[in-house]
C-alpha cells in the first residue's frame, strides 16, 4: 500500500526537488549511507546490471510502458561512483528524461551546465543523485556536529555517506552557511574549485596554476590554517577592503591537494564597520587645505 502511495506521489513529481521530498516522506528514518539500491529496486528499477564495458559509463533502459527500468553500470566505477551513477539513472528514470542516443559518461555524471538540453538533463539527474545520496536534513545536521569548516570534514563525508570526496565538496558547498570554498590540485594545476554560497567571486577557476602557498605536505595530514594572499584566490574591487583569507590543505596520495578556503563573516563585518566609522571621524585635511 505505502509503495503503490509513493509510485503514485513520483508519478506526480516534475523536478529533482519535489522526486526527493516524496521519497524522503516515504523514507523518515533514512541515515547515511543512503541505500540507494533498496530505493532503487521499490520505485521500479527491476534490475542493476553490471556492464564488462572498460569504459566508464552508466544507463538506465525502461521498459515500454514507463513503469520498470533496468539500470546498467560498467564494472570500472568504485563503489562510490557506482552508487552515484545509480541515483543518477534513478534520476533520469522518475524524471523521464532517460537518453536514447547512448549510456552517460562520466562527464554527463559531473555536469553542471543547463545551456543546451542535454547538459540540462544531466545537470538535473545529478541535482537528483546528489540531493537522494546526501540529503540536505542529514548534510545540515552531519555539518552542525562536526562544527568549524575543516577540509578534514569533506573526507570524512565523503566515506560515511558513500560517496567521492568531489561529490561530498559540491554538497558540502551546497548546504554550509559559512563562507568557504573547496578546490583540488592536481600536479599543482587546480582541477575542481567551487564557493559555497556566502563566499566571494573566485579568481582562481579549473585549469590555472595554484598559487605558491600550497605547498607539499604529508599525506592525509591538514595543514594548519595559514593567512594568504586574497588577490590570488578572488575577484577583488579596487574600492572594497579585501577580506581576510584563511587557507588549510590536505595532501593525499598522487600529488592531490584538497584545498579549503575560509573568511570569518562576522571579523569582516565589524572590519567593515570599524573601517566606516573610522572613514566618518577622520577629519578631511584635504578639504581645509584647498579652502585657504
Ligand atoms: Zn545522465
Amino acid at each position: 500500500m505505502a509503495r503503490e502511495r509513493l509510485l503514485t506521489e513520483l508519478a506526480g513529481c516534475n523536478s529533482a526537488e519535489t522526486l526527493l521530498a516524496a521519497i524522503f516522506r516515504h523514507h523518515p528514518d533514512i541515515s547515511a549511507p543512503v541505500p540507494v539500491e533498496d530505493i532503487a529496486r521499490r520505485v521500479g528499477i527491476t534490475d542493476i546490471r553490471g556492464l564488462s564495458d572498460e569504459v566508464v559509463s552508466s544507463s538506465v533502459l525502461v521498459d515500454g510502458t514507463g513503469v520498470t527500468a533496468v539500470i546498467s553500470c560498467s564494472a570500472a566505477l568504485s563503489t562510490p561512483r557506482r552508487r552515484f551513477a545509480i541515483a543518477h539513472q534513478l534520476g533520469h528514470f522518475l524524471l523521464k528524461t532517460a537518453r536514447e542516443d547512448g549510456p552517460c559518461s562520466a562527464r554527463d555524471l559531473s555536469e553542471n551546465r543547463r545551456d543546451t538540453l542535454h547538459r540540462k538533463q544531466e545537470a538535473q539527474a545529478n541535482r537528483f543523485a546528489a540531493g537522494l545520496l546526501m540529503p540536505k536534513p542529514l548534510m545540515a545536521a552531519s555539518l552542525d556536529s562536526l562544527g568549524k569548516p575543516a577540509i578534514a570534514h569533506v573526507v570524512a563525508l565523503a566515506a560515511s555517506y558513500g560517496v567521492t570526496t568531489e561529490a561530498a565538496a559540491s554538497r558540502y558547498l551546497d548546504v554550509t552557511p559559512a563562507a568557504c570554498a573547496i578546490l583540488f590540485i592536481k600536479h599543482g594545476v587546480v582541477h575542481y574549485a567551487r564557493p559555497s554560497r556566502t563566499f566571494p567571486a573566485m579568481a582562481i577557476q579549473r585549469g590555472d596554476a595554484a598559487p605558491s602557498s600550497v605547498l607539499e605536505d604529508k599525506i592525509d595530514q591538514p595543514t594548519a590554517w595559514i593567512t594568504v594572499e586574497a588577490r590570488d584566490w578572488l575577484i577583488l574591487s579596487r574600492d572594497v577592503r579585501s577580506p581576510k583569507v584563511s587557507m588549510q590543505a590536505l595532501a593525499k596520495k598522487n600529488d592531490l591537494h584538497l584545498v579549503m578556503l575560509s573568511i570569518n563573516a562576522a571579523a569582516e563585518r565589524r572590519a567593515d564597520e570599524e573601517a566606516e566609522k573610522y572613514a566618518t571621524e577622520r577629519p578631511s585635511f584635504g578639504r581645509g587645505v584647498d579652502r585657504r
